[in-house]
């Protein structure tokens, strides 16, 4: 039987969960672009229509129970079940901890992590009863700790074990779950970092491509691309697994 096609990515109004979402337009799945405010979801949905795709925009805060509920009941409705979700949505408060606040810290904290998991625990009915699904989330090379995100870093780390317990959990019913810990990627996440730190984005930019061993920064699609792959059905056997793209090792 051919599986459902239907994939949600979350904070898809931009940078890496637009290109995901993009992607899987491209390798054909109807795709359901998630973002705090629905207009925001208009720019990818009519890139992804623009190419012939299939797409609908949903307005939701991923950290809050009940409009995630709804969210996912109506990509369900209008796409049929989600079998694909891709936990990208993500923001950044970083401080030095003596400067960092309860709210720096509740607030990445809920967006990466309570939303990753409200996400997962109401798509996974679809998968379970489906007996098929993949789910990728976005953990990071800052869960290896990086000066400044200890929120930040504490939150993508937390992903990676979430990451694995879920494959535990769910691999019976045909559902894989990978993470990907993608290095620097040219986005409006970074251009702000660059600013927070008062360097020109170009500037910042060649700084970070010449401590990665292939020259260069990442980009959304190359972190699209290994969505693509984690996501299809040939990946049925690698589940439980956090992927660096990175551009060079990490540990
Ligand atoms: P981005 O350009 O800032 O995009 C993040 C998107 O998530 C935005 O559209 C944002 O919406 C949305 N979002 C934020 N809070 C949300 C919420 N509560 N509910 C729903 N959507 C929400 O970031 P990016 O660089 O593409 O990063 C995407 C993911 O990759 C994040 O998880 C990030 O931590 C991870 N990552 C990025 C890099 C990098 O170098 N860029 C490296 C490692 C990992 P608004 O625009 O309305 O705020």
């Amino acid at each position: 039987m051919a599986q459902a096609r239907t994939a949600i990515v979350t904070g898809a109004a931009r940078g890496i969960g637009a290109a995901v979402a993009k992607r899987l337009a491209k390798d054909g799945f109807a795709v359901a672009v998630i973002d705090l405010d629905a207009a925001s979801t208009q720019e990818t949905v009519a890139a992804i229509e623009a190419e012939g795709g299939k797409a609908i925009g949903v307005g939701a805060d991923v950290s809050d129970a009940e409009q995630v509920a709804a969210a996912v009941a109506e990509v369900a409705e209008k796409l049929g079940p989600p079998t694909v979700l891709v936990n990208n949505a993500g923001v950044l408060r970083d401080n030095l901890l003596f400067k960092m606040t309860d709210s720096d810290w509740d607030t990445v904290i809920n967006v990466h992590l309570r939303g990753s998991f409200l996400m997962t625990r109401e798509v996974q009915k679809h998968q379970t009863e489906q007996k098929y699904g993949r789910i990728v989330n976005l953990s990071s090379t800052s869960a290896l700790g990086n000066r400044g995100q200890a929120n930040y870093s504490a939150a993508k780390a937390g992903l990676q074990g979430f990451t694995k317990t879920l494959a535990i959990e769910l691999g019976k019913f045909g559902v894989t779950a990978n993470a990907i810990a993608p290095g620097f990627i040219a986005t409006d996440m970074t251009a702000a970092t660059a600013e927070r730190v008062g360097a020109s984005f170009e500037d910042f930019k060649k700084g970070a491509a010449a401590m990665i061993p292939v020259g260069r920064v990442g980009t959304p699609e190359d972190i699209a691309a290994t969505a693509s792959f984690l996501v299809s059905e040939e990946a049925g056997f690698v589940s439980g697994q956090v992927i660096y793209v990175a551009g060079g090792p990490r540990d």
